[in-house]
């Protein structure tokens, strides 16, 4: 995760100077033919006029609310893959200047996908299936409206120290596990409300709602941790902690999982690796089945 590309303000911004730029030239381009028509017929003609219409950046959030399952998995539980940015956000860049974390990120996701798919024990569900922007809140949305009994973020790291390298799980928590966490589940916020409690009947059922929904999560993570150790490196601790807007809105068990560094040349190696990618979808499916299991003995 580029939490400076995820406060989106230079993205937008050089969207902006590319929409003005591209505007100028427009707006150029038909002076130049409104100027050699007038000359031409020397009539002023209204319709000639620069075109009405905004020059719109963003696309509506492509909702996606398809269901993968083989057949033997109707009625499974439902499990939301999030990859992580997309479309005018890539998110961290490979150190090689050759990658963006957006198209790993999907990647990854469908390998994911694919292989809890295939296992048949969940059924599954992307936020995003192919190079779409989302905002948090249409990524919580997809779980939300599937009543979805998981929501799973896929992402990459990106750290000013080129050495930092390792797979690490963020879990929702209302109290940050480091100052690290902290600043990236701030980051990635990016001023997305937080419902604060009031007191009344409503907000202490949420509020526990919340608690079920935090210590559910810390067991989903700590599983990964499990299937994810000996198979592919993970950092010192690699179970965190934070506030991330996008887990608490899901509201179901939902985990941010950071699969390595692209700020690190070996792990930009292994996360553009099929092979190693086709790894990290099985543990990660392993794990999200025994928590599904897990929960189905409750
Ligand atoms: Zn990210």
């Amino acid at each position: 995760m580029d939490w400076r590309s995820f406060l989106n303000f230079p993205v937008e911004k050089r969207a902006t100077v590319a929409a003005i730029a591209a505007a100028v030239v427009v707006l150029g381009a038909i002076g130049v033919l409104v100027g050699s028509r007038s000359s031409a017929t020397s009539a002023s003609d209204g319709a000639a006029q620069s075109p009405k219409g905004s020059l719109t950046v963003d696309l509506p959030p492509a909702a996606n609310d398809k269901i993968y399952g083989a057949a033997s998995a109707r009625g499974r539980p439902i499990v939301v893959i999030d990859a992580g940015h997309g479309g005018r956000d890539p998110g961290a860049l490979g150190v090689s200047g050759e990658v963006a974390e957006k198209d790993l990120t999907l990647s990854l996701a469908r390998d994911l996908r694919d292989r809890l798919v295939e296992r048949g024990r969940v059924r599954v569900a992307m936020t995003r299936d192919g190079d779409a922007y989302l905002t948090l809140d249409d990524r919580a949305a997809v779980a939300e409206r599937l009543d979805a009994a998981m929501f799973v973020s896929l992402h990459m790291d990106s750290a000013p120290n080129p050495l930092a390298r390792g797979a690490s799980v963020y879990s929702l928590s209302d109290v940050a596990s480091d100052a690290e966490a902290a600043h990236l589940a701030a980051e990635q916020n990016d001023g997305a409300g937080q419902s604060q409690g009031n007191g009344s009947v409503d907000s202490i059922l949420s509020e526990l709602a919340m608690r079920s929904q935090m210590s559910a999560s810390a067991d989903l993570a700590s599983r990964l941790v499990k299937k994810a150790a000996g198979r592919f490196e993970l950092r010192p601790e690699p179970h965190r902690f934070a506030a991330f807007h996008v887990l608490r809105r899901a509201e179901a068990p939902a985990v941010l999982f950071e699969a390595g560094y692209l700020s690190n040349a070996d792990d930009e190696l292994l996360l553009r690796d099929p092979k190693h990618r086709s790894d990290i979808a099985l543990a990660l499916a392993q794990a999200i089945e025994a928590d599904v299991a897990a929960h189905a003995r409750r």
